[in-house]
């Protein structure tokens, strides 16, 4: 019974156990006189029992006299009352933990003891729990796991000198036993040498998996792709435009793996609209060169159809064949399509996760483009490499907004990361407003003006359906207002649960500019790209995270206009909603907002699936322990070079159960 509560406490192995660490921790060490001890501050006390009884004061409750102290407790069983009255039989004295107040304690926690037992000679640890498992049996089995033996430790010694470590064995005891004369406040804040160990082997483990992951994927053969055939020499003669210094970097970056017998495994992050895709075209070039196929998978329809647009429009005229696998193709289009990329004939397949479903086969596939990366899963990107022959295909992968540094250097590490940091030029900075949702009747005139200009203008809604807040606009709702107040106006819809061949429909319309206002949902934040549309209104925008919200003000900019974002906010503000739209409000630099969007909502927003359930890291704090994570990282390479044995043996000690989810 006690076992499956430790169970759902996440503790099975004895490691488990020995990283249970404490909270924080009681001072059992000295008694401090019931007249001395000071209000607010727990302290141990003891006194000889004379007198319990159970009383009515308003309320049933027991009461019990020592020596100077009285116990009070309004939960009590009836052999909490007998053991009272054989302790004064015997003459014993009670030892109680907890606040004094006018020489009287509430409900302390307490024992019997003779009078000169001796006291604990460490600090005692209180530990993260829950309902029904006690601190008492939690210390039990963590001592037991203590008792055990020694803990070996897996860092080499020298690692371990040069980052000035104590032994791990060393460092988990004292955190589970700390001498009375600790700093506590260095415990409690975890900057204490036992912690800083504690949190470089926590730090250490993530990356050494990362990076044997890394290197078994590695390991794997890939098709040698060409870097200069004819079609990738012909695109380059007929860019669209010239490429950034950015771009040009990433795209060598990306070809120089791609020639390589391995797989590639690249990362390639960049602020929205910093031109991401024509990279990933260039490298689909290198495989229909190579005579392999190439699959770009998109996380949604729209984006998808984007895709195939772009890529159509850049690489139709060079004569490479696309297949686009989207849910309105009749019968015969889908069974075409399918029977074109498993012949061979198809040389770039496009589409959403249907690329990776049953029936999907490819004749050659050399090159998975993953755009979006973080709305897949570990599975779905498995898949899709699966589709290739004996050899894995190369993968690209895309991040929809810049991930922050620290994040990219920790959970990213077992990728090869490439970074677009310049937008192409003559982009002109979206203009920002924050108006309160009382001041509409202005935006509505505001948005006639623009679309007399012939400007295109989005209007974004935070929810489809009635949500259970009730007072979120549903964008049908919000559709059907405003077709009425912009009376004249051509206005569309778009929603996620629209059929997939009107959503084309819809978004074919909006970019031919046979409408003037897009009222949508988010399904516009991947990277739609209408340059025409130069005003968006975000709705409820104190609803939005911050990535998101600057994910959905890069589809505007885009063109040669001056382009304004307007922020329209219902009131009262929260603290929370107000320092978020400030941020976005004074900053347009997606890497610095994706630092402040990880400060106030922790990394979950990156990793997706990279996180699924438990954290990676428990401890370890990217922030706070930047100094840990640039020496994790460093070790972990000279340990996978010196150390091999020791580096698994650290990986399966922290990872043990969990070890396979970062395998893609
Ligand atoms: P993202 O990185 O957000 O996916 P896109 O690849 O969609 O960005 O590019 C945004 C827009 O900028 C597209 O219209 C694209 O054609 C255009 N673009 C990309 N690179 C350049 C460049 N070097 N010069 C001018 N326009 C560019
Ligand atoms: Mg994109």
């Amino acid at each position: 019974m006690k076992g499956a509560k430790f169970e759902k406490l996440g503790l099975h192995s004895r490691f488990d156990f020995v990283l249970h660490l404490p909270l924080r921790y009681e001072d059992e060490t000295v008694l401090t006189p019931v007249y001395a001890a000071a209000p607010g501050r727990p302290a141990l006390v003891q006194a000889r029992v004379l007198r319990a009884g159970v009383v009515f004061r308003g309320k049933r409750q027991l009461i019990v006299t020592a020596q100077g102290l009285v116990l009070r407790f309004f939960h009590f069983h009836a052999s909490q009352v007998a053991q009272f009255k054989q302790a004064i039989e015997k003459g014993l004295y009670v030892r109680a933990f907890g606040e004094v107040r006018l020489g009287e304690m509430v409900h302390p926690r307490y024992r019997f003891v003779s009078g000169s037992e001796p006291l604990p000679d460490t600090l005692t640890p209180v530990y993260p729990s829950s309902a029904g498992v006690g601190q008492a049996p939690l210390r039990a089995k963590v001592l037991e796991a203590l008792d055990a033996g020694p803990l070996e430790d897996t860092v080499p010694p020298g690692l371990r000198a040069r980052y000035a470590l104590p032994p791990f064995d060393e460092s988990v005891r004292l955190l589970h036993r700390p001498p009375p004369k600790i700093d506590a406040a260095s415990l409690i804040e975890r900057v204490h040498p036992a912690w800083r160990r504690v949190k470089f082997d926590e730090l250490l483990a993530q990356q050494l998996s990362l990076r044997l992951a890394y290197l078994r994927r590695r390991r794997r053969v890939a098709p040698i792709l060409r870097a200069d055939g004819a079609l990738l020499r012909a695109f380059a003669r007929s860019l669209p435009f010239k490429l950034t210094r950015a771009q040009t970097r990433s795209m060598n970056e990306v070809l120089r793996d791609l020639v390589q017998p391995h797989p590639m495994q690249r990362l390639l992050q960049g602020d929205v609209g910093s031109g991401k895709t024509i990279v990933a075209a260039i490298a689909c070039l290198a495989a229909a060169d190579s005579e392999r196929q190439a699959a770009v998978m998109a996380p949604t329809e729209i984006l998808s159809e984007q895709h195939a647009r772009k890529f159509g429009e850049w690489l139709a005229p060079l004569g490479v064949r696309i297949a686009w696998l989207h849910g309105s193709l009749s019968g015969a289009e889908k069974k075409r399509a399918l029977g074109s990329i498993a012949s061979g004939e198809a040389q770039i397949a496009i589409g959403t996760h249907a690329l990776v479903q049953k029936g999907v086969e490819f004749a050659r596939l050399g090159l998975a483009v993953i755009d979006e990366q973080h709305r897949f899963g570990v599975r779905q990107r498995l898949t899709l490499r699966r589709k290739g022959d004996d050899a894995a295909p190369h993968q690209l992968m895309m991040s929809a907004t810049p991930i922050p540094r620290t994040l990219s250097m920790t959970y990213f590490a077992d990728l090869d990361v490439s970074v677009i940091d310049e937008l192409p030029p003559g982009r002109r900075p979206v203009t920002t407003r924050l108006f309160s949702a009382a001041r509409r009747g202005e935006l509505l005139a505001r948005i006639r003006e623009a679309c007399a200009e012939s400007e295109q203008v989005y209007w974004v809604c935070p929810v489809i359906e009635e949500s259970k807040e009730g007072d979120v606009q549903t964008a049908v709702d919000t559709h059907a207002l405003l077709a009425k107040e912009l009376h004249g106006l051509r206005v569309g819809l778009l929603h996620g649960r629209l059929p997939a061949a009107e959503k084309a429909a819809v978004m074919a319309d909006f970019v031919a500019g046979r409408t003037d206002l897009l009222v949508c949902t988010t399904v516009i934040e991947v990277g739609v790209d209408v340059p025409n549309a130069s005003l968006m209104v975000i709705e409820s925008a104190e609803r939005f995270g911050l990535a998101q919200l600057h994910q959905l003000r890069g589809r505007i900019g885009r063109g040669s206009r001056e382009s304004v974002c307007i922020l329209l906010y219902g009131e009262p503000l929260s603290d929370g909603a107000r320092a978020r739209l400030k941020v976005i409000f004074e900053s347009a630099n997606g890497f610095e907002i994706a630092q402040r969007d990880l400060e106030l909502r922790g990394p979950g927003e990156y990793l997706g699936e990279r996180q699924s359930g438990e954290p990676l890291l428990r401890f370890a704090d990217l922030e706070r322990d930047g100094d840990l994570v640039r020496q994790a990282i460093e070790a972990a390479g000279e340990m996978l070079e010196q150390h091999p044995a020791a580096a698994r043996a650290q990986v399966e000690r922290w990872l043990g159960r969990r070890k396979d989810l970062t395998q893609a």
